[in-house]
């Protein structure tokens, strides 16, 4: 194993979190800060969207997605037990 020197994203790609004022951030748009710190601007730590969290997500608000819109969530699980990304909003 090499020597982990560079600073890696903490964030994972494919997934959603909650950031301030419980608005969905995800990879792309979540911004360099929130993505190597896993904190948004105001120092809260970002929780990761679960299967259960997008059960429970209003179906009237359409799919759980990121707040730019360019990730979604769906209520499958994945192999690693945290929900699948939509691959038709890309
Ligand atoms: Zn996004």
């Amino acid at each position: 194993m090499k020597p982990n020197t560079t600073p890696r994203p903490v964030l994972v790609p494919g997934a959603i979190y909650w950031a301030d004022g419980g608005r969905q951030i995800c990879v792309r748009c979540a911004g360099q800060s929130a993505l190597y710190t896993g904190r948004d601007l105001s120092g809260q730590k970002v929780a990761r969207v679960t299967v259960e969290d997008v059960r429970a997500w209003p179906e009237d608000l359409g799919s759980l997605q990121c707040a730019s819109g360019c990730t979604s969530l769906t209520a499958v699980a994945g192999p690693d037990g945290w929900p699948l990304e939509r691959g038709d909003v890309w």
